[in-house]
Formats: C-alpha cells, sequence, structure tokens
C-alpha cells in the first residue's frame, strides 16, 4: 500500500492561502479542484511543474477512486469508493424530478440531483435495523474523504459545478459522531469560489444525538436538519436506537428547539415504519401530540427488509393511513418513495448488501475498475 497522504481536498481556500504561495495559485487550483474535478496533479495545465512536484509530496489530490458502480432503472447510481488505506464506503446519486414554471408560465419538469454522502465506515450507533450497524464501527471519514465523494460523483456525472446540487449526510455512519470532520467539509462546500452549495442545500441527518445537535446548532452553518426519530415512546425507542437510553426522545426535542434553523424552512422528523411495531394509529397520535409547537415535516419511510432482519415492511394501506391521520391533524408529512430499491441504495441500506466486485458487476467495466479506465 502506498504512503497514505492528506488531501488537498481537507482544506478551505484560507487554509490552502497559508500553505501554498502566491495567493492567485491557490485560486487556480481551488478551480482546477472544485470546477473541473480533477483527479490529479497532470490535469492542473497552468500551474509549474515544481510547484506541483513539491505538492505531491504532502498531499494527494483526490483520496478516491470509484471501484464500483450501480445504476437503478429510476436513475439512481450507488457507487463503491475506495480510501487510501483500502477500506470502502458508499455514495448515491438520487436524480428527482421538480415540477417548475418556466419564463413564460409553462410547467416545466426539471431534473434535480442529491448526493447521499457517508460520513464514517460503519456505525458505532447500532441500530437494530440497520444494515449499516451490522458491520460494527471502522473509523470516520477525513473531510477530504467526506468532500471528495461530491467531487468524485459530479465529476463521474458531468455534472457542472454551478449546477445546483443537494446534499443529504445519509450514508453510512452518525455523522454528528464525526461532527469536527464533518463541519469542515460542510464549510468548504459552501466556498464561493468552490462547489458554492449553501447551507440550505445540505441536510444532516442523525440518529438524536442531542448534546451534538446543540454544538452544531452553535457552528451556524445554516444546514438543515433531519431527526431519526423512528418512535414515539422511549421503550420501543431504545430497542430500535440502543442510545436513546442516553438521548431520549424529550432531550431530542428540546435540542431541537433551541436548533438555529432559516425561518421558511422546518426540522425533518424521519419516521422508518415497521410492521406491527410502530405503524399503528395510537403512535401517529402520539407523534402529533409529541410535535406540537415544532414546525415540523415528517417523512415516513418503508422499513426495508434484508436477509436476516426480523423486522417487516408496513403495508401500503397501513402507511398511507398513518400519512392521512398526521396531516389531518395538521403535520406535514410525505412518504419516501423507495429510490433505487432495486440496487438497495436507500440511504443507510449501503455497502454491506452489495459488497461488491463479483463477476458480473465488473463485466460492464471489462474487468477493469472505473479509474483505471480513466
Ligand atoms: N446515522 C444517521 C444517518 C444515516 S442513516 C441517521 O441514523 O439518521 C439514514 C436513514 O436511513 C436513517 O433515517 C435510517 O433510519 C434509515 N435506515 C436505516 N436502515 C434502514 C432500513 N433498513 N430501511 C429503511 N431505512 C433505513
Ligand atoms: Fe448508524 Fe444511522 Fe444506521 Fe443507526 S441508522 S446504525 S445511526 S447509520
Amino acid at each position: 500500500m502506498s504512503e497514505i497522504k492528506p488531501s488537498l481536498l481537507d482544506f478551505t481556500q484560507k487554509e490552502l492561502m497559508e500553505k501554498i504561495k502566491p495567493a492567485f495559485r491557490v485560486k487556480q487550483i481551488f478551480g482546477w479542484l472544485y470546477h473541473q474535478y480533477v483527479q490529479s496533479y497532470d490535469e492542473m495545465k497552468n500551474i509549474p511543474k515544481a510547484l506541483k512536484d513539491e505538492l505531491a509530496k504532502k498531499y494527494v489530490v483526490n483520496p478516491l477512486r470509484i471501484v464500483n458502480k450501480e445504476e437503478s432503472s429510476d436513475g439512481t447510481i450507488k457507487y463503491l469508493l475506495q480510501m487510501q488505506d483500502g477500506k470502502t464506503m458508499e455514495a448515491v446519486w438520487l436524480k428527482m424530478k421538480e415540477t417548475q414554471l418556466d419564463s413564460n408560465g409553462e410547467v416545466i419538469q426539471e431534473a434535480k440531483y442529491t448526493i447521499c454522502v457517508s460520513t464514517q465506515v460503519g456505525c458505532k450507533v447500532g441500530c437494530s435495523f440497520c444494515l449499516t450497524a451490522k458491520g460494527g464501527f471502522t473509523r470516520d471519514l477525513t473531510t477530504a474523504e467526506i468532500v471528495a465523494q461530491v467531487v468524485t460523483l459530479k465529476r463521474d456525472n458531468d455534472h457542472k459545478h454551478n449546477r445546483k446540487i443537494n446534499i443529504v449526510y445519509m450514508g453510512m455512519g452518525e455523522p454528528l459522531d464525526n461532527l469536527d470532520n464533518l463541519a469542515k467539509a460542510i464549510e468548504i462546500f459552501k466556498e464561493d469560489e468552490g462547489l458554492c452549495i449553501s447551507g440550505k442545500r445540505q441536510t444532516v441527518s442523525t440518529s438524536g444525538l442531542s448534546n451534538k445537535i446543540d454544538q452544531l446548532g452553535k457552528m451556524d452553518l445554516g444546514v438543515h436538519i433531519a431527526i431519526s426519530l423512528h418512535a414515539v415512546d422511549n421503550d420501543l425507542r431504545s430497542e430500535l436506537i440502543p442510545m436513546n437510553k442516553a438521548h431520549n426522545i424529550s432531550s431530542i426535542i428540546e435540542a431541537v428547539k433551541r436548533f438555529p434553523i432559516d425561518t421558511r424552512k422546518r426540522v425533518m422528523f424521519e419516521y422508518l415504519v415497521i410492521k406491527n411495531k410502530n405503524d399503528d394509529i395510537g403512535s401517529a397520535k402520539k407523534l402529533v401530540k409529541l410535535l406540537t409547537g415544532i414546525k415540523a415535516k415528517v417523512n415516513l419511510i418503508f422499513f426495508n427488509p434484508y436477509p436476516g432482519t426480523t423486522y417487516d415492511r408496513p403495508t401500503r394501506a397501513d402507511m398511507v393511513a398513518f400519512q392521512e391521520y398526521l396531516v389531518k391533524h395538521g403535520l406535514l408529512c410525505t412518504i419516501r418513495d423507495s429510490k433505487g430499491i432495486d440496487i438497495s441504495a436507500a440511504c443507510g441500506q449501503l455497502k454491506e448488501q452489495g459488497e461488491f466486485s463479483s463477476a458480473k458487476e465488473r463485466d460492464h467495466l471489462g474487468g477493469k475498475t472505473e479509474s483505471e479506465l480513466k
């Protein structure tokens, strides 16, 4: 294995200015990294060779390599990405349709893209319904490994730097358990001369580390939060998410109330619906009560079964009845359609199931990895 180095994607533009002189070179390099998505120093055409050689001794350009990808019939693409130490994780490219009005007032359908990003290899939280948890925890991702997921997927999809993109931190891992690296990645995404992805377009999903929700709020990064609530009483929530014992429902609700949000926006509550566990109208009733006074939006998620799980997917009728109850009682509520379900790319369903390199999957790359082909 070659030496593991930090990456140029680990640093804000200001930090790079402290490392690289003169400043205009940093601006050029920033353009190569975030507008051209270069993967090697060779591609940085207007940078002097001496500077590139110097930088190459200390930093890699992009620490990730695409080792496999699977495309779903709905346009969702799941990527398996390998890091410098050989470990792998996944990111997902999601295509959604957005209905908009054009300048003549005509209704047009525009494609809208979201990248689902991982923040750790594995996860410590250990939720009983989650496939990521089954593999235990390996390590936190570095800032560059978080940033590089977006750069790499935009490059692979030929998505220009100034086209809008949303980021959801809903891949592998608990984002708030890697808060420092996450916060720096959020800042780098926001850089005006980089990808320019505002906080409004970034959503941090958490299983509810209440003290870290406060810390994230104090950083005032302008991001949205999504709370993986999943249950309305502490007994069931602790069965599903063991760390609920330390961060119970009321501590989370209190932290959410303190969280700074854009006045036009809402806090998203994710509610994973599991058959005969939390899909009854009694739970819906308690949910309405719990969220009273919060500008909330509820996202109902079908439990997505996998081999070996004891939980079942709810029926659509129960799901719709649950949604109707919430809506009737004044809550905004959507049912998440299962994007990329045929390739198990539902967020939180990553890697373990598709752990790869099957001959069949490699075939479409001619037996080579994606980066070898580039
Ligand atoms: N750790 C963070 C973010 C990653 S998980 C969190 O828990 O919020 C992202 C989402 O995927 C969570 O809402 C999680 O509950 C959901 N998820 C996990 N396993 C799932 C499964 N088997 N079916 C459907 N959604 C699942
Ligand atoms: Fe970790 Fe989220 Fe999976 Fe729970 S649902 S184990 S917090 S990734």
